[in-house]
């Protein structure tokens, strides 16, 4: 399922992969994270190259709600809970010098972006509980958020928090703007080559299945990181949800602000007054949310449903243009990580754990790593955010996701032996897969446009077994995110290879 963004959007050039070239950064990845980051050096004089193994925009970024907003749901009282003010208002710090970056450069540019008034709302006692901990935090935090109950929602809220003109925008009109800069100060692009490793020495060998390019330094703004020096796979939670377009019956408008909210499931809302559709009824609703860990819903497909059957429950009438579901990585311990990958001896750095805040956070880190690599000072957000220590509560969420990460694979593992066996002969029914196993192993069969692909069960990563994703006929995995097409491409997360197919 294609996004509204990427649907209507032309593809963006590829530039040539030359085999062999030196650069002085190598970045992998060309998302919001990766062009913010290439866009700035390249004008900042660094010969630079960005290696993008789908295409521009394939995973979150082309895939986003794209709200540029302070106001992020319940995030500063969850920060709150693991860290000290100081370090909270850091974090407010760092998304405040990123949307600031990031609308003077919209704004220079011409790239059209709407300011919004952004909403948290509670439609439960519980909701306007946390609500009143997020304001409490927030003011500590030097963000001027208010209280209110007047939100312009189609239903009535218990309590709601507003932070006034905030922005949105659409994301491929940022990442076609960015991309084109990269090139007029020098930098290419290269679509359809993915970063498999990356050898030390100095320059650093950047491994390909196309041939070996070599870097002074290599950025990872590949979601998340595909090394797995650091072992940050074990540190980030993959979480998937949906989004959807729809088109307002005669005279409705969609609500006036971007909303979010603070009891689960999510739901988010913003209008999109697409390009020629001025005026009345001219505007999108989008709506998003329902999200789960990645890989672990039994039926993504009745998560779409449910979030659709919301929005329609709201706007009856309202009819359905696009569907859409994206994936993004919160930190276990909820602070966005950035600047040098451990073991990279300072010359490999990333950027994740964004926590669906990537318009800004995925800046911030640009904003950090850039200044790094060139030596420009370094912000005192970021050396705030660096040097953080978390309490006792983020130790044992990090113990208790790996200990459950560990668990679902066991269980994953037990429930293969209880399926029925895979043969030569197991065709599943259109637009299905079935895992179980074939000749003792574990397999993953699926029929989709009318081909049945035999692959191996077992995740390219670390072997976690696969699940059927129905609504984006992929393969996913629970571990941690990796996915895969029908057909066993790498589509996202840490894996860097294919599926293996069954002989
Ligand atoms: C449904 C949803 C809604 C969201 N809404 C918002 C919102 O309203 N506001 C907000 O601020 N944030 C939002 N987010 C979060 C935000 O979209 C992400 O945090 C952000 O886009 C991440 O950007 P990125 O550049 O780090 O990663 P990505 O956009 O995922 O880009 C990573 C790129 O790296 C490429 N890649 C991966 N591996 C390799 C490799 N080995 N070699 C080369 N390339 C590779 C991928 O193909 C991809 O193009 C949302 C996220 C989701 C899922």
């Amino acid at each position: 399922m294609d996004s509204l963004w990427l649907q209507n959007s032309t593809r963006i050039d590829s530039d040539q992969f030359t085999p062999g070239n030196t650069y002085d950064v190598v970045v992998a990845g060309a998302g919001i994270t990766g062009l913010a980051t290439a866009v700035m050096l390249a004008q900042a004089g660094s010969t630079v190259l960005v290696l993008e193994g789908r295409h521009v925009g394939a995973a979150a970024t082309g895939n986003t709600t794209a709200k540029l907003s302070l106001l992020q749901g319940t995030v500063l009282s969850g920060l709150r809970s693991m860290y000290s003010i100081r370090q909270v208002h850091a974090y407010v710090d760092a998304n405040r010098a990123a949307q600031e970056w990031l609308l003077g450069y919209l704004e220079g540019r011409g790239v059209p972006f709407q300011y919004r008034d952004a909403y948290t709302f509670a439609t439960t006692a519980a909701g306007a509980e946390k609500l009143r901990t997020e304001l409490e935090v927030s003011l500590a935090a030097g963000l001027q958020v208010e209280a209110t109950r007047e939100t312009g929602l189609p239903f009535d809220v218990e309590n709601a928090l507003r932070l006034p003109r905030q922005a949105q925008f659409n994301p491929m009109d940022v990442l076609r703007a960015l991309a084109a800069d990269v090139r007029a100060a020098g930098g290419s692009i290269v679509e359809g080559v993915r970063l498999m490793n990356v050898r030390a020495g100095n320059p650093l060998t950047v491994v390909t299945r196309r041939g070996d390019v070599r870097a002074g330094t290599v950025v990872l703004a590949t979601g998340t990181p595909v090394l797995n020096r650091g072992l940050y796979f074990a540190k980030l939670r993959p979480n998937r949800s949906y989004a959807a377009a729809l088109r307002l019956p005669d005279g409705v408008t969609p609500p006036p602000g971007m909303y979010l909210s603070a009891e689960p499931p999510t739901r988010s809302i913003r209008d999109f007054p697409a390009p020629g559709s001025e005026g009345p009824g001219g505007s999108l609703l989008l709506v998003g949310g329902f999200g789960h860990p990645g890989g672990r819903a039994p039926s993504p497909k009745a998560k779409l449903d449910q979030l659709v059957a919301w929005a329609q429950g709201h706007y009856p009438g309202a009819e359905l243009t696009h569907t859409w579901s994206a994936q993004d990585y919160q930190a276990i311990n909820l602070m966005p990580f950035f600047g040098k990958l451990p073991r990279g001896r300072g010359r490999i750095l990333f950027g994740t754990g964004y926590n669906k805040w990537g318009m800004t956070n995925g800046v911030a880190a640009a904003l950090d790593i850039v200044s790094d690599i060139t030596g420009s000072p370094q912000n005192s957000w970021a050396r705030t955010i660096h040097y953080r220590t978390t309490g006792p509560r983020g130790t044992s969420s990090a113990v208790s996701f790996n200990l459950d990460t560990q668990l679902q694979n066991v269980r994953d593992n037990a429930a293969l032996k209880k399926k029925p066996e895979i043969t030569e002969e197991t065709t599943p029914a259109e637009g299905t897969g079935v895992t179980g196993l074939f000749h003792g192993k574990p397999a993953a069969v699926c029929t989709v446009d009318g081909v049945t692909c035999r692959l191996s069960a077992h995740c390219a990563h670390l072997g976690g077994i696969l699940h059927w994703n129905d609504a984006e006929k992929s393969w996913d995995c629970p571990l941690h995110g990796s996915r895969y097409s029908a057909s066993g491409k790498l589509l996202e997360g840490p894996a860097t290879h294919n599926l293996l197919k069954l002989q």
